[in-house]
């Protein structure tokens, strides 16, 4: 463990920098607005003058590089606040195009496979194509191809999530909506943006994007967030989906924060670090598992642009005695033991680690992935980079206790 960490310096010296950067903007912004003790006050009933929510949005509106932002507990989830996007701005004949693939699993029941699917965007008469990557990049010749005159949204996930292509970086988006916006300028891109954000120095509509969404209990919550979502981009887009959220004619204006703020500011001033943080924590276990040959994804030399780290096990076994490891690791929760079960969705069992503070905080230490070859498990988070270290050397005990591994 001595030895990854010592090698991994340079990386961890370069993260530092990265977040440094993004404080910067994110304290800029905090300044700007001179964020002051009343303003964490919150409201009830309606939610109307929530003065601390306002400039929350102004906070999140200018550290994003949007026009406008709707940062709302409200917002229940990375899922929510990425079907308000959809849901708002596509209506009856348009189409959705994603292009890095099947998009994230839980949104299978936003976009609909059967007009039957009922709130669906099969139902209300959108349809949707995906293009996938090629060799880990976008397939410009394919994307172009799929484009035509109902293309309404262009769909970006800039995170893997579970699967084993690549996550896109900010560079990579922005050559892709240079090629899109060059011959359909009215095309609206939209990037899903969970897990990415404060990963590098720029986000996605400083790349050309026109709207963005994210979780609250994901990067810019900082761990500290106890709920919420945010969605930011071309204020007119902004505008649709706070109707969606609330009421048309309301928008923005309604939805009461209670005490929810503190932890919101206190999460966003945190960000930074606790990305960096978690994705030092990823390349220690990126470096630990590629000396033992496990063909960890992405690789420790890899530039980062989210959290998701993958390791790929021999065999069942030790899968699952890794993922309960992580379990037993966890600050909640660890006298649990994890099992491989079946749920809605997917064909094979699923094994999840999650001992979290706040439920299925994924900022926090959590580990999960489909008891299937190539035994593949998705880690990511970890508040602190000595939560990470403590989780490996657990998991890395028992795994040469079970002679699973050598040394
Ligand atoms: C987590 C995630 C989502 C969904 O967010 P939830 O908060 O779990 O609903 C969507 N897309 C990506 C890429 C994610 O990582």
């Amino acid at each position: 463990m001595q030895q990854a960490e010592d090698a991994l310096q340079p990386y961890f010296k370069e993260n530092k920098n990265i977040a440094y950067k993004n404080f910067k903007k994110v304290m800029s912004a905090f300044t700007e607005y001179s964020v002051t003790e009343s303003d964490f006050s919150g409201t009830t009933g309606y939610g109307y003058d929530d003065v601390g929510r306002d400039k929350l949005e102004e906070i999140y509106r200018d550290v994003f590089k949007a026009e406008d932002a709707l940062v709302r507990t409200q917002i229940i989830s990375g899922t929510h606040a990425i079907s308000l996007v959809l849901l708002s701005i596509l209506k009856h004949n348009d189409e959705l195009l994603y292009i890095t693939g099947q998009p994230y699993d839980t949104l299978e029941k936003v976009i609909g496979n059967t007009k039957e699917d009922v709130g669906s965007l099969k139902e209300m008469g959108v349809t949707f194509k995906t293009v996938d990557l090629k060799e880990d990049a976008f397939d410009t010749e394919g994307i172009l191809k799929s484009i035509n005159e109902r293309t309404k949204i262009v769909g970006i996930q800039r995170s893997r999530g579970y699967s084993s292509r690549k996550s896109m970086t900010v560079d990579e988006i922005e050559q892709v909506i240079k090629i899109i916006k060059a011959e359909y300028p009215e095309v609206i891109v939209f990037v899903d943006n969970c897990y990415g954000e404060f990963a590098e120095t720029r986000e996605p509509l400083e790349a050309g994007a026109d709207i963005i969404a994210g979780s609250l209990i994901k990067n810019p919550g900082g761990g500290i967030a106890k709920m919420g979502g945010y969605v930011a981009g071309r204020a007119d887009l902004i505008q649709r989906v706070s109707y969606r959220l609330t009421v048309p004619g309301v928008g923005k204006e309604m939805g009461a924060s209670l005490n929810a703020l503190t932890d919101m500011y206190q999460g966003f001033f945190m960000a930074p670090h606790t990305v960096m943080e978690s994705i030092n924590g990823a390349l220690l276990m990126s470096y630990v598992f590629e000396k033992l040959n496990m063909d960890p994804s992405p690789k420790y030399t890899d530039k980062r642009t989210d959290l998701i780290q993958s390791v790929s096990f021999n065999n069942e076994e030790e899968m699952i005695t890794f993922t309960q490891m992580i379990q037993k690791a966890s600050p909640v929760n660890a006298r649990f033991m994890p099992i491989p079960d079946l749920i809605p969705g997917y064909q094979n069992p699923v094994i999840m680690a999650a001992g979290t503070f706040v439920q299925g905080a994924s900022l926090e230490l959590s580990a999960d992935g489909p008891v299937r070859a190539p035994y593949t498990v998705y880690a990511q988070g970890g508040l602190h980079i000595e939560h990470v270290k403590y989780a490996l050397e657990m998991s890395l005990t028992e795994l040469l206790e079970k002679n699973m591994i050598e040394l």
